[in-house]
């Protein structure tokens, strides 16, 4: 139920299109976000020339390539889909650029994963929409420059804070994808219960929001979920009873927090006694990659003031100790 969508069997990726929002109208929240795009989408569409190159970035499941599509939808453009770790060489790449037709969007997830020769070829793509090429190889090797037609990069990331300087530098827009707050989540719930025809209750619907994570993939996860227990247990609508006893028997917490932050809680709390403690440390202990606690989990707990992030390490809040009914030593109490 994390942020991740990598995992998805074929129907779950159909209920995923069919749930995707296709224009800027559709989109629910990023307010700010969504008005300066529709503006430089506008703009280039009456100039007639490509959109600047888009940075996007935030926590898994917050709508990256949901925009993505929508934007290349505004300009009347194609998109081609890849990820920074999929492209191993120059030539993937290059495969890529030169196949893209005009005003067309490449949107390139995980973008801080790029290799760095990758990465690095990208730049005068980005920057003059020129690319060198090898042609032979051995003492006939020479290199030739050629020409791509105009286009946009659109790079998703997690983690913007991994990005180099040359190549932050090198995106026009730059955008952050902030958490939902439950009202807007409800809002996304109601309109995905729509979609697959399961009748919701506006109270279900917010119950399902509020324990999301402030994250729309979530939220439809949940709901899906949720309406099996509709099926099963009910007669297909889905009400607050049966949303609560759905969301508990997937054991996601009145707060939201699901079975891996409640771990990570208790284990800086009961292993290390409340922090600081590193985090690389932190995933050993719950048999997580660093890396997904670092991306998927802590954000949200931060945000929700759960952790705090010192110089020495993560510490638990007194909020963290109160939600696993645990009392706070003093030094934690504000
Ligand atoms: P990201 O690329 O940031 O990981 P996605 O764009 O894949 O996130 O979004 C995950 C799912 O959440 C999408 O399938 C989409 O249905 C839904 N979603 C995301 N943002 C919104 C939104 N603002 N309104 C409605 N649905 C959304």
């Amino acid at each position: 139920l994390n942020g991740s969508a990598d995992h998805l069997s074929p129907t779950e990726r159909e209920i995923d299109r069919a749930l995707r929002p296709l224009d800027f109208g559709d989109f629910t929240g990023q307010e700010k976000v969504v008005e300066n795009l529709k503006v430089f989408v506008g703009a280039a569409i009456m100039r007639g020339e490509a959109l600047d190159h888009v940075l996007l970035h935030g926590p898994p499941g917050l709508g990256k390539t949901t925009l993505s599509h929508i934007i290349a939808n505004a300009l009347g453009s194609n998109i081609k889909i890849t990820s920074g770790p999929v492209l191993d060489k120059p030539s993937d790449l290059a495969g890529l650029l030169t196949n893209l037709e005009r005003n067309d969007v490449l949107f390139i997830d995980e973008i801080h994963r790029l290799n760095p020769i990758v990465e690095e070829y990208l730049y005068s793509a980005m920057e003059d929409y020129k690319i060198d090429i090898m042609l032979d190889s051995g003492p006939n090797a020479r290199s030739v420059q050629i020409s791509l037609n105009p286009f946009t990069l659109i790079g998703a990331t997690t983690r913007s804070g991994l990005l180099t300087s040359p190549l932050r530098a090198r995106f026009g827009i730059n955008s952050r994808l902030e958490y939902y707050d439950s009202k807007l989540l409800t809002t996304i719930v109601q309109r995905s219960s729509e979609i697959l025809g399961a009748p919701i209750h506006e109270d279900a619907a917010f119950e399902i929001a509020r324990r999301s994570r402030g994250t729309p993939r979530i939220a439809n996860n949940l709901l899906r979920r949720t309406r099996d227990f509709a099926q099963i247990k009910g007669d297909g609508t889905i009400t607050v009873e049966i949303a609560k006893f759905a969301l508990n028997a997937l054991d996601v917490d009145q707060s939201g927090l699901d079975e891996m932050d409640k771990r990570i809680l208790s284990t800086i709390i009961d292993k290390f006694k409340g922090g600081p403690v590193g985090l690389s440390t932190i995933a050993t202990a719950c048999g997580e990659e660093a890396e997904t606690i670092e991306e998927v989990y802590e954000p949200f707990l931060i945000q929700e003031g759960y952790i705090k992030r010192t110089s020495r390490g993560r510490e638990a809040t007194e909020a963290a100790y109160r939600h696993l009914g645990r009392i706070a030593p003093n030094h934690v109490r504000s």
